[in-house]
């Protein structure tokens, strides 16, 4: 086990001309999850691939267990990775898979070698296959072998570069528990690379959510649920997505309001000072209301009353479309049913709501918690 500590990690491509990862700061620490999730093209596989030493850092510094690993060879660290395509030799066996990594890491002997194979392949529910080749596996025993191959190496840190992304979505919620289960059994330091929010947030112990190459935020999943450092954290973390609406500041004698700009008739007086310190000195916002937390009301107070546009029932819930700014959604109970076209208020609570900086998406309301910056 080891911790991992990146400092001002950076990987040009292309003369410069493209920064795919753009001088990133993160500590791991010792037998922590860590998830690192963003769109296609963020960084997340030049990262991985480059704390595994396959990739070279055209600028900064990797640490694995306080050592700096930046020229050490990828044979020579003691990191296993787990690809999104299994990367098992064909010609091999099962069991010769497995035990290749041992026999190039270790002067383990063939008997003690397949020794651990055969325990690793029992924790992992595939000693039935073990004289099988990759062809005869279906995807998701693949997965279990290419697990194993790394487990069985008993290395200080595991990465993972989506590996559950080609398998069927039932398949992939039940390698997911079983991957965090394994984590847990080993306290081994693990690093997992997904474009999907919802694995990074059900399986990380921390979240990195990247953009452009640079870390957008780091933090515990609720945290970064609640408290997400900036819109596009705030958009990208969560299913269906954050509403967003254009807002302007207004303030009339002792009241502030959020009034919407263009035709929308939206107007939210702020009666909590938080909110109107937060918004002091600005003119255009962009409000954030996560569609969980738009119920429908009566009129009166700060309800909004709106054109119910589609209903979508998904079953357990139903996701009411509204003409509120751009494709607002509010996710409600299954037994709310209004018609399409009906007028109905919805409201949200001010603890609710998320206020981001019009230029720079910056939120206002953001308070790093401790977890968010460990020391390592
Ligand atoms: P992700 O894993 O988040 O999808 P990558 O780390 O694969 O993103 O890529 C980050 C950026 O770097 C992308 O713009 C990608 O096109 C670019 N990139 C990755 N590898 C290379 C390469 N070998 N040559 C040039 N550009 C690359």
């Amino acid at each position: 086990m080891a911790t991992v500590t990146l400092r001002d990690l950076r990987k040009e491509y292309g003369n410069g001309q493209i920064v795919a990862v753009d001088d990133i700061d993160l500590s791991v620490e010792d037998g922590e999850f860590v998830t690192v999730v963003g769109p296609s093209g963020c960084g997340k596989s030049t990262t991985l691939r480059m704390i595994a030493g396959l990739e070279r850092p055209t600028d900064g510094n990797i640490y694995v267990g306080g050592n700096d690993v930046t020229d050490v060879h990828a044979r020579k660290r003691d990191v296993a990775m787990v690809f999104q395509n299994y990367a098992l030799y064909p010609h091999k066996t099962v069991e010769q898979n497995m035990a290749f990594g041992l026999r190039m890491s270790t002067d383990l002997t063939k008997d003690e070698r397949s020794e651990k194979v055969r325990e690793t392949a029992a924790m992992m529910g595939i000693e039935d296959l073990l004289d099988q080749k990759p062809d005869e596996l279906s995807g998701g025993q693949k997965q279990r072998v290419a697990l194993g191959r790394a487990i069985v190496r008993d290395p200080d840190v595991f990465l993972f570069d989506e590996p559950l992304s080609n398998l069927d979505a039932k398949l992939r919620t039940t390698m997911r528990t079983e991957i965090q289960r394994l984590q847990n059994e080993l306290a081994t330091t693990s690093i997992y690379v997904t474009h999907d929010q919802e694995e990074a947030m059900t399986m990380g112990d921390r979240i990195v959510i990247l953009d452009g190459g640079e870390i957008q935020q780091t933090g515990v999943p609720k945290e970064v649920y609640n408290d997400p450092a900036n819109e596009f954290v705030g958009g990208f973390i969560g299913s269906p997505s954050m509403n967003f609406l254009d807002v302007t500041v207004e303030t009339d004698g002792g009241t502030t309001r959020l009034v919407g700009d263009g035709d929308s008739e939206f107007s939210y007086e702020l009666h909590d000072e938080r909110l109107r310190n937060a918004v002091r000195g600005h003119q255009q916002l962009t409000l954030g209301v996560r569609p969980e937390d738009v119920s429908v009301s009566g009129p009166g107070g700060n309800a909004v009353e709106t054109t119910v546009e589609v209903i979508e029932p998904v079953g357990s819930d139903n996701y009411l479309h509204l003409d509120v700014g751009e494709d607002f959604i509010a996710r409600v109970a299954s037994d709310v049913e209004p018609d399409n076209g009906e007028r109905i208020h919805v409201s949200f609570d001010a603890g609710d709501l998320h206020l981001f900086d019009a230029d720079d998406g910056e939120s206002l309301l953001y308070e790093p918690e401790q977890s968010a910056t460990p020391t390592v």
